[in-house]
C-alpha cells in the first residue's frame, strides 16, 4: 500500500483572523513536503478564510448536526462546512462526546450527513483511563466503533477513501504524555482487523488509523514508526507552523502508513 501519511491539527476553539498567519505558514511548508498530506480543522468561523487562500492543505471542520436544515439554533449542518470549504469533518471526538453528550447514536447520524454531503469522515474513538485501568480498552474500542460507524451498507464503495478512523485515548489527550508505543500498535492492530471485517480486505486496509493524544515533533517519529499507524490528529501541537509542521516532517521519513 503506498499511501501518503496524513497530519490533521484539530485547532479546537482556538483561533481568530489573527491565526491565519499561522494558516498560511502551513500551506506554505506543506507546499515543500509532499511525502505528507497536511490538513487543518479551525473553528468553523476560519473554515472560509483558510480554504479560500489554501494552495496545499484541505480544510475540515470540528463537527457538524446530523440534519440537513431546520430549527437547530447554533448549528451547522454537514452540507454547510461543504459550502465553506471544507472537505472533511471530525467526528464523535472525546471533548464532543463527554462536553456535549453525544451518544455512538448521534455519531454514526452525524457520519451518514457527512457522508451524504460528500465529506471524508475522521471518526474518533478512545477508552478512558478508567475502562484501560479494568482492562476493557480493546473491547470497549470495538464496540464504540460498531456502533459509532454506519453499518458497511451504508458506507460508500470507496470507504478506504473517505473514512479515516483517529484512535485517541482520552488519558492521553492534552496531556503531554502520549500512549506507549506496545499500546498504540495493540490498539492500531485491532482497529486495523475490525476494518477488514466490516468493508474487506482491499477496502478495509485502506482505511487510514491516525494517532491522537499528546503528539509532539519530540515524540512523532517514534509513533509513526508503530505498524498501523497512518498519521496523527494533533491538537495542542497544531497551533504553529514550526510544531505542525515539525510532527509532518517526523512523517515524511519512511513508515508503514
Ligand atoms: C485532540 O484533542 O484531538 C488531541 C490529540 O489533542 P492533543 O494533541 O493536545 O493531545
Amino acid at each position: 500500500m503506498t499511501r501518503r501519511p496524513l497530519i490533521v491539527g484539530n485547532w479546537k476553539m482556538h483561533g481568530t483572523r489573527a491565526m491565519l498567519s499561522e494558516a498560511r505558514a502551513i500551506d506554505r511548508a506543506a507546499q515543500r513536503n509532499m511525502k505528507v498530506e497536511v490538513a487543518l480543522a479551525p473553528p468553523y468561523t476560519l473554515i472560509h478564510p483558510i480554504h479560500r487562500e489554501a494552495e496545499q492543505i484541505a480544510v475540515g471542520a470540528q463537527d457538524c448536526h446530523h440534519a440537513e436544515g431546520g430549527a437547530f439554533t447554533g448549528d451547522i449542518s454537514a452540507a454547510m462546512v461543504a459550502d465553506a470549504g471544507a472537505t472533511f469533518v471530525i467526528l464523535g471526538h472525546s471533548e464532543r462526546r463527554l462536553g456535549h453528550g453525544e451518544s455512538d447514536a448521534l455519531v454514526r447520524a452525524k457520519a451518514e450527513a457527512a457522508l451524504a454531503a460528500g465529506l471524508k469522515i475522521i471518526l474518533c474513538c478512545g477508552e478512558s483511563a478508567e475502562t484501560r485501568a479494568a482492562g476493557k480498552a480493546a473491547a470497549f474500542i470495538k464496540r464504540q466503533l460498531k456502533a459509532s460507524l454506519p453499518p458497511p451498507e451504508a458506507m460508500p464503495a470507496d470507504v478506504g477513501e473517505r473514512l479515516t478512523i483517529a484512535y485517541e485515548p482520552i488519558w492521553a489527550i492534552g496531556t503531554g504524555t502520549p500512549a506507549t508505543t506496545e499500546d498504540i500498535a495493540e490498539m492500531h492492530g485491532l482497529i486495523r482487523e475490525l476494518m477488514v471485517e466490516l468493508f474487506g480486505e482491499e477496502q478495509g486496509r485502506e482505511v487510514r488509523i491516525l494517532y491522537g493524544g499528546s503528539v509532539k515533533p519530540e515524540n512523532a517519529a517514534a509513533i509513526f514508526a508503530v505498524p498501523e499507524v497512518s498519521g496523527a490528529l494533533v491538537g495542542g501541537a497544531s497551533l504553529t507552523a514550526d510544531s505542525l509542521m515539525g510532527i509532518a516532517l517526523a512523517a515524511s521519513e519512511p513508515f508503514d502508513p
